[in-house]
């Protein structure tokens, strides 16, 4: 950890005034790690809480830079009392499971995320009093997160004694069911409806199918709710289009504001590529920022992670970030994509998902209907561009061209009216990994 110290310092000392670096940093030391976190000791309280509150987050970005991953900071002061009281505590725990990067200032701005941006900034300023609940939603890898996470960081930032419960739907599901399990729903209780001023929840969708988990989360939303608590949720879906989740539910997620981000304009890709590459100190010749965001069209995450790859191999290759060497790397992308995508694998993800057998997907005989998942396999295939009709024909047990056109119609239509279908599609797509 000295290490990791050491070279955090470097940076910093990069980054920050050299009059204000000399004059705070000289005063704290590297203690020693414990439990994984850094400790720090500085000469008195003072010192200790003013690098807290004006250099915390510029020595997690640090860390981050330097590790990539998050390490806890821990200040003492030389009689070595551990610092921070229990509040301030809380929300240093927070702050370390926050991702320090996913901020408003980290966010780029353009038409398909606008509205939801200016919704989140109005609640931070509000909390409770404007927007409530507030529902994002949109695909996969579109800056949902990275919304919710700002929005986290900034009422940090602006409410000194602020309690915020963030979680992830999933980690909820599954706090309540243990909590109710071992007899402790009560203090899972008192934790989000008692002593929260804020509830966010990422991937609300989770809860589907759930039942005790939105009994529960009914509750904890109506208590939350009428004492003018902010709640921001969100999702991939509108709330109508969740597949079993209680129309209570519904009607209450959708009571307040519902903000879609929608897929990332050329414009919008470019920058977001520029941005981070200038946050990470890679070198990103723009007709190579302009190639990658041309090749991604939906996913934000996809996009970042190919220019992670794409740089990873200038570096381990020893090779400059060309446009050659991004195409190449593309290539190895594409064609990874292309060994998921057999037809045979994706026969098996529908048959999965459907839990029917894949033989009865290729079958010609009719022993019982299951049209739905044949024809959404003939959809998946179509829609994922390597497979001609007469392909898919041959590989559903031989059907004609025609037959299948009229199955992905028929799914294409489906897909606008029946949220069923809509999440059978998304959820067997993304067990492909080709959302
Ligand atoms: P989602 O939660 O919608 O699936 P994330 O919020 O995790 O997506 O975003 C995926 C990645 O794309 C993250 O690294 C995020 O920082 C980045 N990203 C998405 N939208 C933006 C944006 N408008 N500006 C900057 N980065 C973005
Ligand atoms: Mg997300």
């Amino acid at each position: 950890m000295l290490n990791i110290w050491t070279k955090v310092l470097e940076l910093l000392k990069k980054r920050l005034d050299p009059i204000q670096f000399e004059t705070w940093f000289s005063q704290i030391h590297f203690d020693s790690d414990q439990d994984g976190k850094i400790i720090l000791v500085a000469n008195d309280d003072f010192t200790a809480k003013w690098i807290k509150d004006n250099y915390l987050e510029c020595i997690k970005d640090a860390i981050w830079d330097v590790e990539k991953r998050h390490i806890a900071v821990e200040f003492r002061t030389k009689n070595s009392q551990p610092y921070p009281d229990k509040e301030s505590r809380l929300k240093d725990e927070l702050r370390d499971r926050l991702i320090p990067w996913m901020t408003f200032e980290n966010f780029v701005v353009s038409l398909s995320n606008e509205v939801a941006y200016s919704a989140c900034q109005m609640i931070v300023k509000r909390p409770g009093l404007t927007y409530n609940p507030l529902f994002i939603y949109g695909g996969v890898g579109i800056g949902k997160t990275h919304l919710l996470q700002s929005v986290a960081h900034e009422l940090l930032n602006r409410f000194s004694g602020i309690n915020i419960c963030y979680m992830t739907g999933e980690s909820y599901v599954n706090e309540v069911m243990n909590a109710l399990k071992i007899g402790r729903l009560d203090s899972v209780r008192q934790r989000l409806r008692g002593q929260s001023d804020c509830l966010l929840i990422d991937d609300i969708q989770y809860l589907a199918g759930k039942d005790f988990a939105q009994e529960e989360f009914f509750h904890t939303f109506n208590e939350l709710y009428s004492a003018q608590k902010q709640i921001v949720l969100t999702s991939d879906q509108l709330p109508i289009s969740i597949p079993r989740l209680t129309d209570r539910l519904r009607s209450r997620f959708g009571a307040g504001l519902m903000v879609d981000i929608q897929p990332p304009e050329p414009e919008l890709r470019l920058q977001i590529l520029l941005r981070k590459a200038g946050r990470e100190g890679i070198y990103l010749p723009e007709e190579v920022a302009l190639y990658l965001a041309q090749e991604f069209t939906s996913s934000v995450r996809e996009l970042e992670g190919a220019l992670n790859r794409v740089a990873a191999h200038a570096l381990i290759r020893k090779l400059p970030l060309t446009l050659t060497l991004a195409k190449e790397v593309m290539t190895r992308i594409k064609s990874e994509k292309r060994v998921r995508l057999t037809p045979n694998n994706i026969i098996k993800a529908v048959a999965d998902y459907f839990e029917i057998d894949a033989s009865e997907i290729t079958s010609v005989r009719r022993s019982r209907d299951i049209s739905l998942p044949r024809h959404i396999a003939m959809y998946i295939m179509k829609n994922s561009g390597h497979f001609s009709l007469q392909e898919i024909g041959k590989y559903l047990g031989g059907r004609r061209h025609t037959t299948i056109l009229s199955g992905i119609a028929n799914i294409e239509e489906k897909i606008k009216t029946d949220p069923i279908c809509e999440r059978a599609v998304k959820d067997i797509v993304r067990c492909l990994g080709i959302a």
